[in-house]
């Protein structure tokens, strides 16, 4: 085999332990030499945030998260870091609350420390997305990776078992798309097929019991090398329908990926047959859909768009807005046909399994 490859690994730390937050949140504030810290949380994310940041003080606390960032919000932050001489960032929450983060270092290159309370994985990606006139714009920015994470299992054991399920599949969407993202590469696939594993351990045993830490664990450790194998391998496939789906039709963001992420893999997988069996070792089964609808029949999984708000009537819309931005070395060349026959399934909640077999005979 010739391998041959460009790979470049984005520089950060990661402090990783129980009940270690708040002491780690404090050594980096003095590492760094911070003198006023502005604190992100959400207003369900304070309690936690309260906890974490009792060891420093705080300059600022700014708890207006809103998910997908609106342009508005980014501004109104920004203003606030700069009105208090902010050096530095501390965003203790989900993806909104580090997506406000990241709007905020876009413009200032304050530096962020971020504590995630969720699975979504944006704390290791150098990716930013803002909302504006209801569409959203994502870039990659190095100023917006944060120069630390900070991860406790602890923090998200009150994340209900639902949305933990939805946002450990968002972390497995990261993961599966980085085997065919416009960057692909052996590094990066290797760091996802580590991510699948961890997060279909992870997975079943916090449903099993919410309070399994150790599973919680997996999940933080999946999430994690889920988003450092995306933020490498690029926005494939999936992430280019999810982000329309956010960002133009406002689906909540990590149960619309729970809810694709099928759907793309029986698009893909026969395309990319190599993929396709990292995929399914990973995930210990011999065929990588199987493997993933049996792991998302024992979460009870988030299964049809429907349920999210998605309309037939928005499919039309959603097709054209994604088409232009898919990569054009996708596994399976992508049409606007074969894209609407994606989105229908999914709306549906249709067997996957059909949908390839559609693809597969229509040679689509
Ligand atoms: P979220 O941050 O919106 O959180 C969902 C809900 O859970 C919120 O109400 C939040 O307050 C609550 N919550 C968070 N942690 C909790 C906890 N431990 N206990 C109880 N409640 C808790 O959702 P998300 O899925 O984490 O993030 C979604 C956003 O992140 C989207 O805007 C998405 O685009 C972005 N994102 C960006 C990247 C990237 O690389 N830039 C990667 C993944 C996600």
């Amino acid at each position: 085999m010739n391998l041959e490859f460009n790979h470049e690994t984005l520089g950060q730390r990661v402090l990783f332990g129980r009940n270690k937050a708040a002491t780690n949140v404090a050594a980096e504030v003095d590492r760094l030499d911070a003198k006023n810290v502005m604190l992100i949380a959400g207003e369900f994310e304070q309690e936690i945030a309260t906890n974490v940041t009792d060891d420093i003080q705080v300059t600022v606390n700014y708890s207006n998260v809103v998910m997908h960032v609106p342009i508005e919000v980014a501004n109104d932050a920004r203003q606030a870091a700069i009105d208090n001489s902010v050096d530095l960032l501390v965003c203790v929450g989900g993806g909104s609350t580090t997506g406000l983060a990241k709007a905020i270092a876009m413009t200032t290159n304050i530096p962020i420390v971020a504590v995630p309370t969720t699975y979504a994985g944006s704390e290791a990606t150098n990716v930013w997305g803002l909302t504006e006139a209801a569409r959203k714009t994502t870039g990659i920015d190095n100023a917006v990776l944060p120069v630390t994470v900070i991860y406790d299992a602890e923090l998200t054991m009150s994340l209900p078992v639902d949305m933990s399920v939805a946002s450990g599949l968002n972390g497995m969407a990261h993961c599966i798309d980085s085997m065919w993202g416009p960057r692909a590469d052996p590094i990066n696939q290797a760091l996802g097929t580590e991510g699948i594993s961890a997060l279909s351990d992870g997975l079943p045993a916090i449903v099993a019991d919410a309070s399994d830490v150790a599973g919680r664990e997996q999940l933080l450790y999946g999430a994690y090398l889920s988003a450092v194998s995306f933020a490498s391998a690029g926005s494939g496939l999936h992430h280019k329908i999810c982000h329309v789906l956010g960002g133009t039709f406002d689906l909540p963001h990590a149960q619309t990926h729970a809810t694709v992420l099928p759907y793309v893999l029986a698009f893909n997988m026969d395309a990319a047959p190599d993929a396709a069996n990292k995929i399914a070792k990973a995930l210990g089964a011999h065929d990588a859909l199987a493997g993933l609808q049996s792991l998302r029949n024992t979460l009870n999984a988030p299964h049809r768009l429907s349920d999210y708000g998605f309309t037939a009537e928005n499919i039309a819309e959603a097709v054209e807005i994604t088409l232009p931005a898919v990569p054009h070395n996708n596994p399976r060349p992508v049409t606007a046909e074969n894209l609407t026959a994606l989105l229908e399934a999914a709306l549906t909640g249709a067997h996957p399994a059909d949908l390839r077999n559609q693809l597969n005979s229509n040679g689509a």
